[in-house]
């Protein structure tokens, strides 16, 4: 047996053994991730996979991770994936500043900030936009001034998600207002539960309310918490941009989904609501519309994967992000739409005894797949930086 063989027979017993039940093929809708995370059971997972080290499992063990190697990692997920288990934790701790710090971040920082990332125990927030400031993120204005060995902070975030449920915060001030626009800003992690930030949840039409108004009045941040150097956190905030877009555009986790999917839950779809013509969809502009999303999403996936595989260093890309992000989103937001579709009327269910919840699910999914193209930035943004850093088209 390679050692490979042998870490995939240990990894799939101790999974066996130690997920709880209750977190495997659990199906459930962002927004209502945080009531995932708070059961007994979730709790139990939680503790065991930090107890490996495999809620963050290529990271350094000096922090909490599990220093798994590529290899090891994609045999865990694809163990992970065999039993359905849930990931015992999420979030943008692991997704977006823990592989910021892991770059940018001092000894001190790592030391101080990691650890309770790889527990899962601290929840993370971000900090970047602003009422006059989403695409054009540069034009934030919130402002932060130096008093001793503290940061004071005034100014208001909006959109931040999960800024009710969070405990800390990465954010980008201003600390040099007389500077240019890139420039005379600074990266700043701040502690959530402080007089000086007031969060106010955004109430949607579903009721729920995944994000949030954050106003900073005299808030600090210890100086010791300032990512980088003073003034130069554009490009820790536009790295760690591109952390988040590689979450959004498929590319982390895509390295152990090469094999083609069997069944095809549109053609299911379509077959119950459109119509089953001897084996077929019984419509051919449907059957059309099915096969071309399908081929595109297989030929995203395949390319996902060979990007994944090719980068031996396992590095997060950097201006090419921009490209998975604006497809993997547009696919995201087409599918969803086409799955509405198909079920027809059926498909636009809100509540009530007349819509199965599957049917319910998919209404919320095709709403919600409207911001996948917005948040982490907007789709024509990532055309402009593909436009200007990938392809280098004049501005
Ligand atoms: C679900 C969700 C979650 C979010 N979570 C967070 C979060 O946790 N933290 C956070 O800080 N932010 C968050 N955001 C905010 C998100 O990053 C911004 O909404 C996004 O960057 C767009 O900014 P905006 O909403 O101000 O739109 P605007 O910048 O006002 O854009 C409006 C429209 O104009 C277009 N546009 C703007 N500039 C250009 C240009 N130069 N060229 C071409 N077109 C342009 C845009 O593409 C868009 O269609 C979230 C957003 C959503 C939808």
């Amino acid at each position: 047996m390679t050692d490979l063989t042998t870490f995939r027979t240990e990894t799939r017993a101790w999974l066996e053994e130690n997920c709880p039940q209750a977190m495997r093929n659990l199906s459930f809708h962002w927004e209502d991730a945080h009531l995932i995370y708070s059961t007994e059971a979730a709790e139990v997972w939680r503790e065991r996979m930090a107890g490996k080290g495999w809620i963050a499992p290529m990271w350094p063990t000096a922090y909490g991770g599990g220093g798994l190697s590529r290899e090891e990692a994609i045999v865990l997920s694809q163990e992970m994936g065999r039993i359905k288990a849930t990931a015992a934790s999420s979030g943008m701790g692991l997704t977006m500043i823990g592989p910021t710090l892991l770059e940018y971040g001092t000894e001190d920082q790592k030391l101080r900030h990691l650890p309770s990332i790889t527990d899962g125990t601290i929840r993370w927030c971000q900090g970047y936009s602003e009422p006059g400031a989403g695409s054009d993120l540069a034009a934030l204005q919130a402002r932060a001034v130096i008093e001793g060995d503290q940061f004071i902070i005034n100014g208001q975030k909006i959109w931040t998600s999960g800024a009710q449920y969070a405990d800390w915060m990465f954010a980008l001030v201003r600390t040099d207002p007389s500077a240019a626009k890139h420039e005379g800003i600074s990266f700043v992690l701040l502690d959530m539960h402080q007089a000086g930030v007031t969060v106010k949840p955004i109430g949607l039409i579903s009721g729920s309310s995944p994000f949030c108004e954050t106003f900073l009045d005299n808030a600090t941040a210890h100086r010791a918490d300032l990512i980088g150097e003073l003034n130069k956190g554009w490009t820790i905030g536009k790295r760690l941009l591109q952390f988040e877009r590689s979450g959004i555009g498929g590319l982390s986790g895509a390295a152990n989904k090469k094999k083609a999917v069997k069944t095809n839950p549109l053609v299911d779809i379509a077959k119950r609501y459109v119509g089953d013509q001897d084996g077929k969809i019984g419509n051919s502009e449907y059957r059309e519309k099915i096969l071309k999303h399908s081929m595109t999403e297989r030929a995203f996936q395949l390319t996902t994967s060979r990007v994944v595989q090719e980068n031996q260093n396992g590095q997060t890309p950097g201006a090419t992000t921009s490209i998975f992000k604006l497809v993997g989103s547009t696919l995201a937001r087409d599918g969803a739409a086409l799955k509405s579709e198909l079920m027809g009327a059926q498909g636009l269910g809100w509540e009530g005894e007349g819509f199965e919840a599957k049917e319910i699910e998919t209404s919320r999914g095709w709403l919600n797949s409207r911001a996948v193209t917005i948040y982490g930035g907007t789709n024509e943004v990532q055309m402009n930086i593909i436009g200007k850093r990938v392809l280098g088209l004049p501005d």
